[in-house]
């Protein structure tokens, strides 16, 4: 018999538990599909504030523990986990760094102390899996808040029984968020300043967590493959893409898969009425749901919502939006608008949204309820996004049989299939030009094609059938652990 692969993620959020992005969808979603196999998954996560409060209760399972690193970050911490087995999670308990609002910041900025943070956290891996007496042979990290227990892997833990042979995964879910800190900090890491340069962790004077995590770990992947090419660019590299086509050879892109337990329009238990593929009924009572919650003129139900849900920030091609929207709005749709994010964007739809009464829906908040009755109630999803790791919307939005328009970019292109209106063929719209000409011109051609009510059904169907469930992508992660070890 094969022998089992036992995996550790480290990860700095995961659904059900703290959620600001796909990051936390791929965290509590792939261990399950791993576990289905046959790998045995465990997951170290922080103990938010919000997680005491959280439904799913949890218990201490070891006191006292200390991260092993120099004073005066070598503090106690507790570890936590779930009292219900149906979650592999482990917490690091410590109130001082964890114990906020936020997961990172605030609208105004990024907390002080995220070095000191995620630092400590990364480090907790070596106690954790002393004291849970788990090797794990493979620890797979997720961008820069872990990205340093594959640096300290190479260069501190190679002597520790625990971990004895083990490799390390770095999984970029988005490279724009590097992890960038003062050099005056770096006595904190317990680094010898060896590696302090441009082959490690320096990056132009300050520290780079995710370089270090880059250049340290075993493989490197993206969450497509089109972005682990595009990260290989200067247009994309963020100033990483020398150090990544250094690492070429280990560089891949594995495409997220979704969990349809929470997405899918026949079972969602968020949303008003279901539906599916055979029966399309439901989704004009969860339209109508959809336009009572955002104010939306009643008497335009006929006209198709275009709608976003997303992280307010440049990445997602807001300037755009807002390059676009007074022509949009011109024609007969209606807009529908959930996301929280930088406070310029926050401001800027408080603007917008009075001009259009009755036809630009916006809230200011982040929703998971909403979130599912947007999906399962507009007729598009814009995602012009200047790049996109992967994406996660877009998919969901095929299931519920709301059409993607989206820039063709990352995860977009390897998800969505152009509609090409001869054959009846495609799942959704793309662009390839970053302007609001180029956007324009795929909202007009996609209204357009709402028009033709032979082609918009067909297109509905098609997207609805596709499948991103996890099987297929977790068999890559699992043959990807398999090379490595
Ligand atoms: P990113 O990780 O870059 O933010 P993704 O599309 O990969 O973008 O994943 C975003 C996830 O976060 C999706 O599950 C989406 O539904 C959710 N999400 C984003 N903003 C909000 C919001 N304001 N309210 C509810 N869910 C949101």
């Amino acid at each position: 018999m094969a022998k089992q692969l036992r995996v550790l993620f480290v990860a700095s959020e995961g659904v059900p538990f703290a959620k600001t992005g796909g990051l936390a969808d791929v965290v509590g979603t792939l261990p399950d599909a791993l576990k289905d196999l046959g790998v045995e998954v465990k997951v170290l996560m922080p103990y938010y504030g919000a997680l005491k409060q959280g439904k799913i209760s949890t218990a201490t399972v070891a006191e006292d523990l200390e991260a092993p690193l120099p004073y005066p970050l070598n503090l106690a911490f507790d570890l936590m986990a779930p009292t219900s087995p149906d979650y592999p999670f482990y917490f690091v308990a410590r109130d001082e760094f964890f114990e906020r609002s936020q997961l990172y910041g605030t609208p105004k900025g990024d907390y002080f102390d995220n070095l000191e943070r995620f630092a400590f956290f990364s480090a907790a891996v070596l106690p954790v899996c002393q004291a849970l007496d788990f090797h794990p042979h493979v620890i797979h990290c997720h961008d820069w808040q872990s990205a340093l227990a594959a640096v300290y892997l190479k260069n501190r833990w190679q002597g520790e029984p625990v971990l004895a042979g083990a490799k390390s995964l770095l999984t970029i879910h988005n490279l724009a968020y590097q992890g960038l800190f003062p050099q005056d900090r770096y006595h904190l890491l317990g680094l010898d300043w060896s590696l302090f340069c441009i082959d490690g962790l320096e990056y132009y004077g300050q520290i780079n967590l995710l370089k270090g995590g880059i250049i340290c770990a075993d493989a490197i992947n993206t969450v497509s493959p089109t972005y682990s090419l595009e990260i290989q660019t200067p247009e994309l590299g963020y100033g990483l893409e020398g150090v990544l086509r250094h690492r070429a050879a280990v560089v891949s892109g594995i495409l997220n898969g979704v969990d349809y337990a929470e997405w899918s329009p026949e079972t969602d238990p968020l949303i008003p009425a279901h539906f599916s593929r055979k029966d399309l009924k439901g989704k004009a009572a969860d339209k109508a749901a959809l336009m009572e919650a955002f104010g939306l003129d009643r008497s335009r139900a006929q006209a198709p919502i275009l709608a976003m849900i997303s992280r307010l920030a440049d990445q997602k091609g807001f300037d755009l939006v807002a390059q676009v929207l007074p022509q949009l709005m011109a024609r007969d749709v209606m807009v529908v608008i959930l996301g929280t994010g930088e406070e310029k964007y926050h401001r800027w739809l408080e603007k917008e949204a009075p001009k259009y009464p009755g036809k630009l829906g916006v809230k200011i908040a982040f929703n998971n309820q909403l979130a599912h009755l947007i999906e399962a109630g507009a007729d598009m999803f814009l995602m012009p996004s200047r790049y996109e790791p992967c994406g996660l919307n877009q998919i969901y939005s095929m299931k519920y049989g709301t059409i993607p328009v989206g820039r063709a970019t990352g995860g977009l292109v390897d998800t969505i299939t152009p509609v090409n209106p001869k054959t009846g063929k495609g799942t959704g719209f793309l662009f390839e030009e970053y302007s609001p000409e180029a956007f324009l011109k795929a909202l007009h051609t996609a209204l357009a094609d709402y028009e033709n009510q032979k082609l918009w059904p067909k297109i509905m169907q098609n997207a609805m059938s596709q499948d991103f469930s996890w099987k297929v992508s977790a068999r890559a992660y699992l043959d990807l652990y398999n090379r490595l070890i």
